[in-house]
């Protein structure tokens, strides 16, 4: 078997797979479909929350010193103007003059080596697209021919509660979801026994008016994001921050990703109030590397913008020394979608069984939507069938499993081997003799012959 270079993959075929076998659907098909927007299908959502399961194992459950979250995600709109997100949190728009395509003009000039810093006015980034705007094509018509450039707010705005359409105060979807977790500071110290230093964890949904969204997953206006905050002394960031970088990165390598795939990438302009900023990226098939998570030091910025628009006090008093101090935070944050790109990428490979090519998803058997699939191996004898659905009834309900009895066994074993199904179990003539059935690997395609009370223990879960 011969591994094609995964180099050669382009993310069409990546995506085609995911229509195809019922991973994603382009958000609202069947009206044409909405940019930015995404369904999980059946297969996706298995993924999914399979990727979410291994976060949170990781992140809560085999841990100490980090408790679980879950907030609303409609907030006292003062928590958006608190965060900086209704007057600093937007994208520099620029829109074309022949077919009114819009562009994100600090993504446009970094793909020509322009960096435009984030802090930058709206004068001085006007000024820096002048000077640069003659090298940047219109995507859809080629023109260069574009408007000035204006700050365009993210935040999504919708009301609630506002029958008469006269209330002037708008109500936002979360523009993140790591705010919940800093309003909740307070509530999980006075209620829990957690202690500076903690974090809390939390998955949730976030919105942003993305001016162009593309690239799939990666740049949607709908997401979720897996969000740590970690909460530590003043000045004692340092230690943790470098723990903190190097544990999510080797989780990546743990879940499967191919170590030089990934690589750290430090930020070149932080914001006013951060003291240090990583990225993780991955290197995507046709995109190339770029963010899957943001690594953020954020010194005592958050707690303590709460602790003035809300009148709360929001520092923390050390049981032990009796000291009074506003935590500082070090932030991890990573997009799902942008997760299950990574996974499915890295995992999509071509190879060659005997003389035919077929793809495979060399997913981790924690990932894989279907940990097994049951064939008999035809499906117009009863005895066979009857024998198979024992199997499959035995399996059922300890391990996501399938059955499958269309079509030859080849073809079966690739429409598995396609969504990443770790083991296909055929029962055969022989299995009503002697009890044993053939168990085949996804990854080697060796079959073995298993008794059937073997079976489970052969396939079973590693790290259950
Ligand atoms: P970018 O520079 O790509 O816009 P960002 O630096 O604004 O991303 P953060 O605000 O730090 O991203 O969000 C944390 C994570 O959330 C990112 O690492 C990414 O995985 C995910 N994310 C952010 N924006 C989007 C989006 N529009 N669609 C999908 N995932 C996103």
């Amino acid at each position: 078997m011969i591994d094609k270079n995964t180099s050669n993959i382009q993310m069409e075929s990546i995506i085609s797979l995911c229509k195809r076998r019922g991973f994603v659907y382009q958000g609202s098909d069947i009206y044409g479909g909405m940019a930015g927007m995404y369904d999980f299908g059946p297969y996706g959502v298995e993924l999914l929350n399979n990727i979410k399961a291994q976060w949170w194992k990781e992140n809560v459950q085999t841990r100490e010193d980090y408790v679980g979250l879950d907030s609303a995600m409609f907030k006292e709109p003062k928590v958006w103007d608190a965060s900086g997100h209704t007057s600093g949190f937007s994208d520099p728009l620029s829109e074309c003059k022949v077919c009114n395509t819009r562009i994100r003009v600090d993504k446009e000039l970094a793909k020509i080596g322009i960096t435009a810093d984030e802090k930058m006015s709206e004068a001085a980034i006007n000024e820096l697209f002048d000077a640069h705007k003659a090298d940047i094509k219109c995507p859809k018509c080629g023109k260069t021919d574009w408007t000035p450039v204006k700050a365009f707010n993210l935040l999504v705005k919708t009301n609630m509660g506002n029958f008469t359409g006269l209330d002037e105060q708008p109500v936002y979807l979360p523009g993140e979801a790591c705010q919940g977790i800093y309003l909740n500071f307070k509530n999980i110290v006075d209620t829990t026994r957690m202690k500076v230093p903690f974090g809390i964890a939390q998955i949730g949904k976030a919105f942003r008016n993305e001016i162009s969204p593309r690239n799939f997953l990666f740049r949607c206006r709908e997401f979720e994001q897996a969000d740590t905050q970690y909460f530590v002394k003043p000045h004692e960031n340092k230690e943790a921050y470098e723990r903190i970088k190097q544990e999510r990165m080797d989780w990546y390598v743990r879940m499967g990703i191919k170590p030089e795939n990934l690589r750290f990438k430090q930020h070149d302009n932080l914001v006013f109030y951060a003291s240090d900023a990583w990225d993780i990226e991955y290197n995507f098939p046709s995109y190339g590397f770029d963010e899957i998570e943001g690594i953020h030091d954020r010194t005592d910025y958050d707690l303590s913008q709460h602790t003035k628009f809300s009148g709360v006090d929001l520092s923390y008093k050390d049981p032990y020394t009796g000291e009074k101090y506003i935590p500082w935070v070090l932030e991890t944050s990573a997009g799902l979608g942008r997760m299950f790109l990574t996974f499915i990428s890295d995992a999509y490979t071509e190879d060659k069984v005997g003389d035919d090519m077929r793809t495979v998803l060399k997913l981790s058997y924690d990932l894989a939507p279907i940990k097994v699939a049951v064939f008999p191996l035809l499906k117009n004898k009863p005895e066979l069938v009857a024998k198979s659905r024992e199997v499959y009834e035995m399996l059922k309900g300890r391990l996501n499993c399938e059955w499958d009895d269309n079509g030859n066994i080849g073809k079966r074993y690739r429409r598995q081997d396609e969504i990443g199904t770790p083991y296909c179990v055929v029962v055969d003539f022989e299995t009503l003799e002697d009890n044993m059935v053939t168990v085949r690997d996804r990854d080697t395609t060796e079959q073995k012959r298993v008794s059937i009370d073997e079976l489970f223990a052969t396939i079973a879960p590693t790290n259950a």
